[in-house]
């Protein structure tokens, strides 16, 4: 457990960091605590004013300038994704690090009764864009001196839970993604390759899952931050194909 890890200040400095679903919950806060720790960031989602909020919240803290790439995983297929490298290549010319973070919570309802569409739409925000970027992004990660990918699971991607859908089954995916990767990079590129489950994290999401929870008595974003910097930062070298609990 390394939740309790203490980032130096200057952490992240000159790391170039990709942060999707960068506009809200989790991503927001860990691409403003990714340049506050001297990193510059690539805001990617799918609400351009919550990415240009949080583009102002960054430069008005006096962190590096961050660029902003509106982009629905949802619509995109892989030419919008090779687009996106090729933009990424020409402005920073490499990649240091890669949240996967955007996420899509679906139905909470029976196998029975769960809607193909929603169960096509979570898979395909959840796992195939994430495997989509993964993949036309790796020669870019491969320029850093040590590229760091982070997926984000959950405990439902841990243990299957009646009701949770395709989020609990492309949360599955994602640690399996995480694993095949790390396996077929290890020992012959810099690149690691890890997931990280949050824990119960105040954002819509947990709102939207647990409407009864009164979400002061949530984490917050804030909180798990100690894991992602680890994770991001050079402390973390050499560690590849684990999975992080962000929360004892
Ligand atoms: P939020 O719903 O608060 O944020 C999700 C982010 O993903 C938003 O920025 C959202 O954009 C973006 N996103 C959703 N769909 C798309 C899409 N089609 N294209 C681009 N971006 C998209 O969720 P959290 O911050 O809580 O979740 C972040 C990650 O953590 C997710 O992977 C989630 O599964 C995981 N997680 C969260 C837990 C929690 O308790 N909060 C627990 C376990 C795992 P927009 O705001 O524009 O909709």
């Amino acid at each position: 457990f390394i939740g309790d890890y203490h980032a130096p200040k200057e952490l992240l400095k000159d790391k170039i960091i990709l942060v999707t679903g960068a506009g809200d919950g989790i991503g927001r806060t860990a691409a403003k605590t990714f340049a506050a720790h001297g990193a510059t960031v690539i805001l990617l989602g799918r609400t351009t004013p919550k990415l240009e909020k949080v583009y102002d919240e960054i430069e008005a803290a006096g962190g590096p300038q961050p660029a902003i790439f509106p982009m629905d995983l949802n619509e995109a297929r892989i030419e919008a994704f090779e687009h996106f490298a090729e933009a990424v290549d020409q402005e920073f010319g490499r990649l240091d690090g890669l949240l996967h973070n955007a996420g899509l919570l679906g139905q909470r309802t029976p196998i029975a009764s769960y809607h193909f569409d929603t169960w096509q739409q979570v898979m395909q925000v959840n796992v195939n864009a994430a495997f989509g970027l993964t993949k036309v992004l790796l020669p870019l990660l491969e320029k850093s001196d040590a590229g760091s990918v982070v997926f984000t699971g959950s405990g439902v991607g841990l243990k299957g839970r009646a009701y949770w859908g395709a989020y609990s089954v492309s949360k599955f995916a994602t640690e399996g993604l995480m694993q095949v990767l790390a396996d077929e990079l290890d020992g012959v590129s810099n690149i690691r390759v890890n997931s990280v489950n949050p824990g119960a994290t105040r954002t819509n999401m947990r709102a939207a899952a647990y409407p009864a929870e009164n979400p002061a008595s949530v984490t917050t974003p804030e909180e798990i931050m100690p894991t992602y910097l680890y994770l991001m930062g050079d402390d973390s070298r050499g560690v590849s194909g684990r999975q992080f609990n962000a929360q004892q």
